[in-house]
């Protein structure tokens, strides 16, 4: 981060503007929202700039800039067609220590405006500290169509009662956990999403009537999806953001983990294979003691938690406490690495049946009903079966399968480190090795595998 972004006040606050062509106007029309007591200086003004003077909105000095027009500025900005004259506002201005923004030219600016989303008093300003405008742009089309007007009435009525909450409730703690109740409210949800109209009075007295739900602690067991986070859900991602404290595994990635909720505290509870850095057990009883005490914790788990996730167990545990939970459903990676993997779990022609299977072996051993894995027209997807390979291939031949059952190996699929190994259960473990594939590695069995070679579509 090269730049900080912080949010200026400048109501009559005196800025200079050297330029008066149609580029000044759209720093200056900016700059009139937040009230500043502008000066233009310019041997010329477009025409709207004129009419700003005749209408009194700012201070014209028809004349070429001199270092004695910054005195006493807060800020500057730069916007003639001159290099010269913008490099000659932008050094002084440095000299001084006042700010200075020349339009285009990031070399020579101290500040920017950053591309700015206005539900005032609610403001977003987006800044790619000038290498992209056009991005930052971008993405300020993207906010601008998330966040609707609503926002801005929401804004002021919170403003508005920030004092009389104050009183009510006294640590920062607990004045929080009453406005994310209300802003969670069913009514307030609906005006945000615009499916209902509310008066500012309604919402003040909404606000008025709401009361601090008693904080008994729960526990949301999320599914954080095979490791890109483009594929959380936004449920996922909304409980992320409420969390107190949140309890990951090994699975989920670095990218998923920085949506978690900044000031959240973060427990790695592992499960690698054979290591689990804390055993389920604990877990289990790591999630109760936290709800008891008041908190929101997130349980972030790969893929699906309810595949192969023990999900179960731990909301289980759960309800033996009476501890409220929600479950919320993840892209396993059957699906997710699948699809990124360009192989259709079914397919008309080849597959009509799927199933999910356990690699994991128990002392060394695979305990699967292979007779029926073994039969034709179905896809088998075998979830931490890398170790497990070898057994996995030759007891689907024993079974019967055929040598040149087409399979493939994917390594931490949909991520951009995806790495796919395709073959044959004949040859699949030498292919393997060769390429050192590593966890988390998903194995899909059957004739879909074959489709991957006209449907892979990522890279
Ligand atoms: N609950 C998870 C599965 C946990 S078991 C889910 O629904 O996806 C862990 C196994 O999932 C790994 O050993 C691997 O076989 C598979 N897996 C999870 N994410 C993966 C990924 N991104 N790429 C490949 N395999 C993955």
């Amino acid at each position: 981060m090269k730049s900080l972004p912080i949010f200026i006040k400048l109501t009559n606050r005196p800025v200079l503007v050297v330029g008066g062509g149609d580029v000044a106007l759209r720093k200056i029309d900016m700059l009139l929202k937040a009230n500043a007591k502008i000066t233009v200086i310019s041997s010329k003004l477009c025409k709207k700039l004129h009419q700003y003077h005749g209408q009194k909105k700012i201070n014209v000095k028809l004349k070429a800039f001199d270092k004695n027009d910054l005195t006493q500025m807060t800020l500057v900005v730069a916007a003639t067609n001159s290099k010269k004259v913008n490099s000659l506002v932008s050094k002084t201005a440095k000299d001084l220590n006042i700010p200075v923004n020349v339009v285009d030219e990031p070399s020579l600016c101290t500040f920017t405006m950053g591309s700015i989303i206005d539900r005032s008093p609610l403001l977003i300003a987006i800044s790619s500290e000038g290498n992209a405008p056009v991005l930052a742009k971008f993405v300020r089309e993207k906010i601008e169509t998330l966040i609707p007007h609503s926002f801005a009435k929401l804004a002021l009525v919170m403003g508005s009662m920030r004092e009389v909450i104050k009183k009510r409730h006294h640590t920062i703690q607990s004045r929080r956990i009453f406005w994310e109740g209300f802003i969670d409210h069913p009514l307030v949800r609906q005006f945000l999403n615009q499916t209902k109209k509310l008066s500012g009075q309604q919402l003040i007295t909404l606000a008025k009537k709401s009361k601090i739900q008693k904080n008994h602690g729960e526990v949301f067991l999320v599914g954080g999806g095979p490791g890109n986070p483009d594929l959380l859900t936004f449920r996922a991602l909304h409980l992320m953001q409420r969390a107190d404290v949140c309890l990951y595994d090994k699975l989920i990635s670095k990218d998923v983990l920085n949506l978690v909720r900044r000031d959240a505290e973060l427990i790695y509870v592992g499960k690698e294979r054979d290591r689990h850095t804390m055993p389920q057990e604990k877990i289990n009883h790591l999630l109760v003691k936290l709800a008891k005490k008041g908190m929101r914790v997130l349980r972030l788990k790969g893929g699906d938690p309810f595949i192969f996730g023990r999900g179960g167990e731990e909301i289980e545990m759960l309800m033996d406490h009476k501890i409220p939970f929600q479950v919320v459903p993840g892209i396993s990676a059957a699906n997710g690495v699948a699809s990124y993997a360009g192989i259709p779990l079914t397919h008309r022609d080849y597959a009509q049946s799927c199933t999910f299977v356990t690699g994991h072996m128990k002392n060394e051993y695979l305990t699967l009903d292979w007779e029926s894995l073994a039969k034709p027209s179905q896809t088998i997807v075998v979830y931490m079966g890398l170790l497990a390979l070898p057994t996995i291939s030759s007891e689907l031949i024993a079974h019967g399968a055929k040598k040149n059952l087409p399979i493939a190996v994917v390594e931490q699929g949909t991520t951009s480190d995806q790495k796919v190994v395709t073959g044959t259960l004949f040859n699949i473990i030498r292919k393997v090795e060769v390429k050192k594939l590593k966890t988390p590695s998903l194995i899909i069995i059957g004739n879909v595998v074959k489709l991957r070679k006209k449907l892979n579509w990522f890279n």
